[in-house]
């Protein structure tokens, strides 16, 4: 399974991508942490990404397209992939089109997440996130059952910088502008499903899970 989870900020989608990668063992790529992931070992990449993340402002295409490409080269993307945050814009959506062509692996379908402008807001301000393994809490939908450690590995979670009502309102227009016609360009290729991400965490993965099983059963995307 090769897909590529679309949606704006707050949507759910790495929420959805942790079930997604159990249920069909792809490893999850997710650029926003990878960036701070190197921003937080002050590495060259880090450098390059740091000042775009914090105003909300996408990273330069160059820097995502060579990053990207070097991690799908990786042997463990070779058996399928859940690509989070990747693509954002059209010519990122270009560059991996062309590079999976190059390697006879398209992708199979694109998951866009669709929630109510109101709702994102209130999901991204609420956020925390586990700095160690990804996994996402809200601090009214979905805390963490000991206070303000993550469940899985116990590191303390982190409020992100960019989750501020500003900065969200900022990655949105981003969003707008930037993201928002990639809905075009894969209808287009007949590779984009609509899953409604309104309601429990529970209720949107069944949905995203009858989805792909239906998929992965044959039914054409
Ligand atoms: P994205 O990866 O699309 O930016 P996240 O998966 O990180 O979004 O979710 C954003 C916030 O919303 C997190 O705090 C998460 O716990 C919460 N959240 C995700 N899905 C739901 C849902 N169905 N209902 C309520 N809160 C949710
Ligand atoms: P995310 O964790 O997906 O919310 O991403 C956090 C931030 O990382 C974004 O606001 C961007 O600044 C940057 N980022 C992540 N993925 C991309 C991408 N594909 N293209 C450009 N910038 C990105």
């Amino acid at each position: 399974m090769r897909l590529v989870l679309l949606g704006p900020p707050g949507a759910g989608k790495g929420t959805q991508a942790l079930y997604i990668e159990r249920a069909f063992a792809v490893p999850r790529i997710a650029t926003g942490d990878i960036f701070r992931h190197n921003v937080g070992r002050e590495t060259e990449l880090g450098r390059a990404a740091k000042a775009y993340m914090e105003r909300g402002d996408l990273v330069p295409d160059e820097v995502v397209i060579a990053m990207i490409t070097e991690r799908l080269d990786q042997p463990d993307a070779g058996n399928g992939f859940l690509l989070d945050g990747f693509p954002r814009t059209v010519p990122q959506a270009e560059a991996l089109e062309d590079y999976l062509a190059a390697v006879g692996r398209p992708l199979d379908v694109v998951v866009r997440f669709t929630v109510p402008e109101s709702e994102i807001v209130r999901r991204i301000v609420n956020r925390r996130s586990c700095p160690n393994d990804g996994e996402v809490y809200h601090l009214e939908y979905a805390p963490p059952k000991r206070d303000m450690v993550c469940d899985i590995c116990g590191t303390p979670l982190v409020h992100r910088k960019d989750d501020t009502e500003a900065v969200v309102r900022r990655r949105l227009e981003e969003y707008h502008a930037k993201t928002e016609p990639l809905e075009a360009f894969y209808a287009e290729r007949g590779l984009l499903r609509d899953v409604d991400s309104c309601g429990s965490v529970d209720d949107v993965t069944r949905r995203t899970l009858d989805l792909l099983d239906g998929l992965a059963d044959g039914d054409a995307a």
